[in-house]
């Protein structure tokens, strides 16, 4: 059978966010022909802006780190919870917790941290083509696709590769042309987000820490202060509750601001720079994570919450994992996708995904905001808050839903 393609690359990486640069990296370290195609020019913005520790290790298995760190990003060592009803506050501190590793990260612009990773792949040798849309994939002979791409003039053309990684994000490519969407098993919810200049912010490191204010059942709030004296102010839940307020959308957002203690006094909207953008929705699942000649990786397989920042850790762990794969596969030998990449992927995502539905039910505040304090569990709770998630010495990892309400139990009534 003959067929007709304009370019041919070994492996084929849609999109250029973290998931696709990590994987991009990897691949070409190990010696292969690696091309990205990415919508959008760079910079763009994206939401994500809260790293945890865990995704420290691929970006230095990829080579990425040191450009990274030379970006100057504000630093993050912990996580604060605020609780506005009943005013607990807990601190979580990533140099206690209880699995080995690191423990700090980054807080970042994405629209400047993705920039700088795609910049870095690309001096690799990785051709990374903006402004190029993937609209069409077919599979053809021995696992190989052929891949369509509408450039911005209207023209398209194609790429053979080997091996395809869909790193689409939010544009979900191959879980939209291959129909592997999967409704989530979290309900609908809205977030509602700006940059704003922060000229108030506590002195010291206490005013660097990320918060996440728990305000009324469902609706909690982020704050991601960055290097520049900006930061990150982002309300979730409910859609209805979110849209609440009449006006504009500076005006919903300056009536957010006054309702939240921790908000009112520290930020004015005019001081917004960027937005505020609302996302409603934004929770995915799918049916398959690969299949022959292609791998899902970052937010185009699950997507679960914004609540822990596990977006671009789980996106930086499954690109990681993905290319070796791929590497080793293309080298001849077979791995075994469903163990090697689906069920270990799968044992990470169900510890956030217990938090997360700990969280909305109220479970895990019981135990985040208990005036009992015991170090050891504590330090268990903080390692899968700093994204070790794969560690099953950690019985939050191990046993996660079961370790939280059998917790939640002995604090106090158990919120079904
Ligand atoms: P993306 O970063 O979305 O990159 C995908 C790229 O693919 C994009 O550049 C896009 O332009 C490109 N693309 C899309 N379609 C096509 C196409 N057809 N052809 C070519 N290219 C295409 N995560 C965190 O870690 N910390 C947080 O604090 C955090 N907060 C969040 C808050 C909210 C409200 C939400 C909704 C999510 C949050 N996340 C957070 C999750 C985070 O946004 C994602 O997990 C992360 O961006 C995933 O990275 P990625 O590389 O998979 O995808």
């Amino acid at each position: 059978m003959s067929v007709s393609y304009t370019e041919e690359t070994d492996v084929l990486v849609i999109g250029a966010g973290p998931a696709g640069s990590i994987a991009a990296s990897i691949l070409k370290n190990e010696g292969f022909e690696v091309k990205i195609v990415e919508k959008e020019e760079f910079p763009r913005f994206v939401i994500g802006e809260s790293l945890l520790p865990r995704c420290m290790e691929n970006l230095e298995y990829a080579g990425l780190l040191d450009a990274v760190d030379k970006a100057g990003f504000q630093k993050k060592f912990g996580a604060k919870f605020s609780h506005v009803r009943n005013g607990h506050i807990t601190d979580f501190d990533f140099s206690t917790q209880f699995t080995k590793g690191w423990s700090w990260t980054w807080q970042v612009k994405r629209a400047d941290f993705d920039t700088i990773l795609a910049k870095e792949v690309e001096k690799k040798g990785v051709k990374v083509s903006y402004k190029s849309t993937v609209t069409k994939v077919s599979f053809i002979q021995n696992h190989a696709s052929l891949t369509t791409i509408q450039k911005e003039d209207g023209t398209f053309y194609t790429i053979k590769a080997k091996f395809i990684v869909d790193a689409s994000g939010y544009g979900r490519v191959l879980p939209r042309l291959l129909k592997l969407d999967e409704p989530s098993d979290f309900p609908v919810r809205a977030a509602f987000f700006s940059h704003i200049k922060d000229p108030n912010r506590p002195k010291g490191s206490d005013g660097n820490r990320i918060l996440i204010i728990d305000y009324t059942d469902g609706v909690w709030l982020w704050v991601i202060p960055f290097s520049d004296g900006t930061t990150s102010v982002g309300v979730v839940g409910d859609p209805d509750i979110i849209n609440r307020y009449e006006g504009d959308e500076i005006n919903q957002f300056a009536q957010w601001i006054e309702a939240v203690p921790d908000l009112k006094g520290r930020f004015s909207p005019e001081d917004i720079v960027l937005g505020p953008k609302k996302i409603t929705g934004y929770s995915a699942a799918v049916k398959k994570l690969y299949g022959d000649g292609f791998v899902l990786t970052g937010n185009s397989t699950e997507f679960l919450d914004p609540i822990f920042s596990s977006g671009v850790t789980l996106a930086s762990e499954s690109s990681a994992v993905a290319a070796k794969l791929i590497a080793r596969q293309l080298k001849g030998e077979k791995p075994d996708w469903e163990t090697e990449y689906s069920d270990y992927l799968k044992l990470g995502v169900d510890v956030f995904r217990a938090f997360v539905k700990r969280w909305y039910d109220g479970n895990l505040q019981k135990i985040f905001f208990t005036s009992e304090s015991n170090i050891e569990l504590k330090s268990q709770i903080c390692s899968v808050l700093a994204g070790y998630v794969w560690d099953l010495n950690n019985p939050f990892v191990k046993k996660h839903d079961r370790a939280i309400l059998a917790l939640a139990n002995v604090l106090g009534d158990l919120k079904k």
